[in-house]
Order: structure tokens, then C-alpha cells, then sequence
């Protein structure tokens, strides 16, 4: 097999398709019959004859990429997926053609060691001990902190509430779940919370919703409330989880109050930064985790505000041994674990996946190439557009926000017709113009901008609040 030209096409056609994301004039989004898709691409002709190579290829991807939601654009305001830089996706290219697997050491060495050096900057960023490199009795001193990386928040979540059930009872892993295990968490948090208590096999029966103020934020003088309710009906928390940032409206919950209760209280405390704790990086906005230092665990995304292709998500533990027994894996995978004096670092142990690719090179390669600084100032930019969007909107008349951004979220509702926002979005999307999302917030529905794009300037909401003046007049 002979090394490929093709690689050269995809970079001309990739090159091109950003331009024209620079540029704005193309769709944002190009959403028609998937039936029209898969024919015009020809798909089953390429599947069965082969040959989709040379400039075969380069036409298939001009029509390919005519189809893909474009994050890069300006009126990109779509899900918290990032508008990933180059450099991030060519870290998932160098990884893909070698295939090296850092989930065990000598599966990739090189991929390993951007992995732990990525765990030990994150956890430097809470305020966490790092993982020990090059010292022998790693294994001697246990209060230091440690994380992996996994494919997404979700897993990220799930992990945590493993690895915080395990402290509770060690031997759950061996006897399953003991009754009456609880899990206290906002109303705004992400569902794959609630997913995992599914998972767990605890049940979503054992989900309590804690209090929230008008942001949506938890109100800590509340806690004790719900506490001694589910305790009183003989349910045992063990693990209480706060936002930084909620998915909905990007409001940060109040850490530091809630890290005292969970002291006092001996709870683990866990902190879904997901989207926001890239926040960490910002000299400006770091403040809004306060607390998150006194955690015991934390996820992080990269594919959300640090401009890295999906997935690359972290979870982060204050101290590595509960994460280093959740998931004990030696008894039936022999053939992998075998006593055996390695130079690296095995991570098998601390994920749901076995085979997984090399995460750390997407967000690396990016990192390496900005620069941590020019990272920080990338979100405080998108924080600040968020801000100056919502100055904006709260000035007109027929614009209400229900909150004041914390993050790059900004959720508005159009007051000047009775349109509905489902059905505004619908006809934003169809212009080609915009895409953006909805959300409900305290059971009112509202559209939905995060600000991901690097493209995207104050000037395009002012175009966009046009464009839903327009589309209400045309659809009322
Ligand atoms: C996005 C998000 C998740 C889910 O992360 P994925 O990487 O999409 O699985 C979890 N929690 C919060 C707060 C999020 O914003």
C-alpha cells in the first residue's frame, strides 16, 4: 500500500471549507431529506465499486462538506460543541494513523505521557497535588490527586458517582449496590447525572433535586433541608453534585458554601464543570470556582472551550484512591495485567472503555500550539461576547433574558409577537443564517445562544435579532 496523495486532497478541501466558514456566506447549517444526502453522495456506488480515492475524492468532499453543520461560522450558536482549531483536529489525525492506545502504557507510550501530563496540568489548574512522575514510591504516598481521560462529560459524570459510591462502600464492586443509596443535585444539571443513577442501579428514585434560586442556581441554606428529608425516609446520600457551569444557562453554583456542607456532613462532593471549569484558566473569571478546590472530583470537557474536536473529557479526583479501586479489572483481563515492572502508567483501571483513543493529542496539540495564555484569552472572549450580547438585548424592548450570563450561555425570548421560540428556531434554521438552540428554564422555554466560535462578533446578534424581528412579522 502506497502512502496517499489523498491526505493533500482532504487538506485543500478541509482549507477551503474553512475559509468559507471565515468568510460567512455559506449556510450554517443545510439540513435536507437524508434520503437526497445518501443519494447525491452516492454512497452506495462508492460502498460497492471502491474508488473513492484521488479526484473521486475531491468532489465527493466538495458535496460532503456542503452538508455539514458548519461550527466554525459566524452564526454558529449551537450546541457547546467547539469550533475545533486545526491544530486539535490534526492531534486526532496523528493519532488515528498510528493508533496508538494510551489506555495501557506499552499500547503507547508517547500518547500516555501527553495524557498524564494533561491530567497533572488540569489538576495544578483546581489546586490539586499532581499525579508523582519518576519517583519510585508512587504508589507509597495515596494523597495525591489523579484523573483520566474519557469520551465525554457523560462518561465523566458516571465515573465520578462510580468512583464516590466506592467510597461509601469499598465492596461494592464485589456485593453490588446496598439499599437506600441517594444522590442529591440541582434541577439544572445535565441528565447524564440522572442517566447514571440509571446505570448505577440505584434508580432515579434515588435522585433528589436540591434547591435552586431564580438563576437557577443551589441555594446552600437549603441543603440541610433535603438532607435530613431523604435521610428521615431512610435514603443515605452520598454524593451531592453542583454546576460549573449548568448546561442550560451556564450559572455557576456557589462551591464554596456547598464544599462546607458536604465537609460537615461527610459527603462527597462532586463538581460537573464540564462546560465552565475551562473557566479555571481565566485570570478574570476563575473566580466562579471558587471551592472547586475543595472537591473531590471534578469534570472537565476540552471539547467544549478549549477548541478540541470531540471527545476529550477529564474527570479530575482530589485523591486517587477511590478512583484507583472503582473499576478493579485484574481478575479477568490476564492477558493484559500481569506482574510486570513497566516505566509508564496503566489507566485501563480507572475507565468504563478498554480501547480508547489518544484524547490527549487533540487537546495537546492545541495547547501546544496557543499557548495557555492564548487559550484563557480565547474564553475570556467568548465570556465577554456572551455579556456584551446580553447588554445588548436587554436594551430593546421587545428582547427579555432571564439571566444574566455567567459563562458564554445566553437564553432570550422575543416579546414583540406571539410566535413561539420552537417555532422561531425552526424558521432561523431554515433561513441558513443561524443556528442555535432552545432550552427550558423554570418551565419557559427560550432560545438558546452559546458562543463557540471565534468567528462570531457582537455584529452577527445584532443581524440575528433582525432576522427574528423579520421571521416572526413573515410566520404571525
Ligand atoms: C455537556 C455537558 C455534559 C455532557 O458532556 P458530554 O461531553 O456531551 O458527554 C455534562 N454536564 C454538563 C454540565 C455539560 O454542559
Amino acid at each position: 500500500m502506497k502512502f496517499s496523495n489523498d491526505f493533500t486532497i482532504v487538506q485543500e478541501a478541509l482549507g477551503a471549507y474553512w475559509e468559507e466558514c471565515q468568510g460567512g456566506d455559506v449556510r450554517v447549517i443545510n439540513q435536507t431529506d437524508i434520503s437526497h444526502i445518501m443519494e447525491v453522495l452516492e454512497l452506495g456506488k462508492w460502498c460497492e465499486h471502491g474508488g473513492l480515492q484521488g479526484q473521486n475524492l475531491k468532489a465527493f468532499l466538495g458535496q460532503f462538506l456542503g452538508y455539514h453543520t458548519r461550527l466554525h461560522h459566524s452564526g454558529y450558536l449551537g450546541h457547546q460543541c467547539a469550533a475545533p482549531n486545526p491544530m486539535a483536529a490534526l492531534g486526532s489525525v496523528v493519532n488515528s494513523f498510528t493508533n496508538n492506545v494510551p489506555s495501557i502504557y506499552e499500547m503507547g507510550p508517547a500518547s500516555v505521557a501527553i495524557e498524564l501530563f494533561l491530567i497533572n496540568w488540569m489538576l495544578d489548574k483546581v489546586g490539586w497535588e499532581p499525579i508523582p512522575v519518576g519517583s519510585d514510591d508512587r504508589f507509597a504516598k495515596l494523597s495525591h490527586g489523579s484523573g483520566v481521560l474519557v469520551n465525554g462529560g457523560s462518561i465523566a459524570n458516571l465515573t465520578a458517582l462510580i468512583t464516590a459510591r466506592t467510597r461509601m462502600h469499598p465492596d461494592v464492586w464485589q456485593q453490588g449496590n446496598s439499599e437506600g443509596l441517594a444522590i442529591l443535585l440541582p434541577s439544572e444539571s445535565h441528565y447524564s447525572l440522572t442517566k447514571s443513577a440509571g446505570i448505577l442501579g440505584i434508580g432515579k428514585k434515588a435522585v433528589h433535586l436540591l434547591e435552586v434560586d431564580g438563576q437557577g442556581a443551589i441555594v446552600p441554606d437549603k441543603l440541610p433541608q433535603l438532607y435530613q428529608k431523604v435521610q428521615a425516609a431512610g435514603q443515605q446520600p452520598f454524593v451531592i453534585v453542583a454546576n460549573a457551569c449548568n448546561t442550560a444557562v451556564g450559572i455557576y453554583d456557589p462551591l464554596d458554601e456547598i464544599a462546607d456542607f458536604c465537609q460537615e456532613h461527610e459527603l462527597w462532593f462532586h463538581v460537573d464543570g464540564a462546560h465552565g471549569a475551562s473557566a479555571l484558566l481565566s485570570e478574570k473569571h476563575r473566580h466562579k470556582l471558587k471551592g472547586a478546590v475543595r472537591a473531590d472530583s471534578l469534570v472537565w470537557d476540552a471539547h467544549k472551550l478549549l477548541q478540541v474536536p470531540s471527545l476529550c473529557a477529564a474527570l479530575l479526583v482530589k485523591n486517587q484512591t477511590y478512583l484507583e479501586r472503582a473499576m478493579p479489572v485484574e481478575d479477568n483481563a490476564s492477558y493484559l495485567f500481569h506482574d510486570k515492572k513497566q516505566p509508564g502508567m496503566d489507566t485501563l483501571h480507572r475507565t468504563i472503555e478498554t480501547t480508547k483513543p489518544g484524547l490527549g493529542e487533540r487537546l495537546f496539540f492545541v495547547l501546544g500550539a496557543m499557548g495557555e495564555q492564548s487559550m484563557a484569552n480565547f474564553i475570556d472572549r467568548q465570556y465577554q461576547l456572551a455579556m456584551e450580547a446580553y447588554r445588548y438585548l436587554n436594551n430593546l424592548d421587545d428582547f427579555v433574558c432571564p439571566v444574566e450570563p455567567q459563562s458564554n450561555i445566553l437564553c432570550f425570548r422575543y416579546t414583540g409577537s406571539p410566535v413561539a421560540p420552537l417555532v422561531l428556531r425552526e424558521k432561523i434554521l431554515a433561513s441558513g443564517e443561524f443556528y442555535l438552540t432552545t432550552t427550558l428554564f423554570k418551565g419557559v422555554r427560550y432560545l438558546r445562544l452559546v458562543f463557540m466560535s471565534p468567528n462570531t462578533k457582537l455584529e452577527h446578534i445584532k443581524r440575528l435579532v433582525d432576522s427574528v424581528r423579520s421571521l416572526a412579522k413573515i410566520t404571525s
